[in-house]
């Protein structure tokens, strides 16, 4: 049947974006599966309700289903953020790293001797060398 071929490649895929960001394949194998067949019954069910009762029809109705979580599944293979503990080695545009998200807001001061700005965290003025009593 072309629907099991159409499944083990998107299983193939989805599985190999997961190792990419380091991400366990056989929870995305389960999850493209899982996916494919939970919305194929879900559309064929549907199809029933809606009164559909040409058999080809249920038929593609359930593809149709089973095609819709096969992508969900691999848009979600493909947009998962990489898991930060992850290894780069396989993933070529690794160059588009977020920044690490640093969160050194550059205090200033002012040396109260000389009035330059000063840039905490700085025990000494670096205009006059003064010592910086900031703490009090
Ligand atoms: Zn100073």
């Amino acid at each position: 049947m072309l629907e099991i071929i159409a499944i083990y490649y998107l299983v193939k895929k989805n599985t190999s974006l997961a190792a990419n960001k380091g991400r366990s394949k056989v929870l995305f194998a389960l999850m493209t599966v899982g996916l494919w067949i939970f919305l194929e019954i879900t559309f064929s069910v549907l199809g029933v309700f809606a009164g559909v009762n040409n058999t080809y029809a249920l038929m593609g109705i359930a593809l149709l289903g089973g095609v819709s979580g096969g992508l969900i599944s691999f848009l979600i293979a493909k947009f998962c953020p990489t898991k930060s503990n992850a290894s780069f080695r396989s993933s070529g545009a690794s160059g588009t790293q977020l920044p690490v998200a640093t969160k050194t807001e550059r205090e200033e001061t002012y040396c109260r001797y000389c009035g330059a700005g000063v840039v905490l965290p700085a025990n000494f003025c670096d205009t006059c060398g003064k010592r910086l009593d900031h703490n009090t």
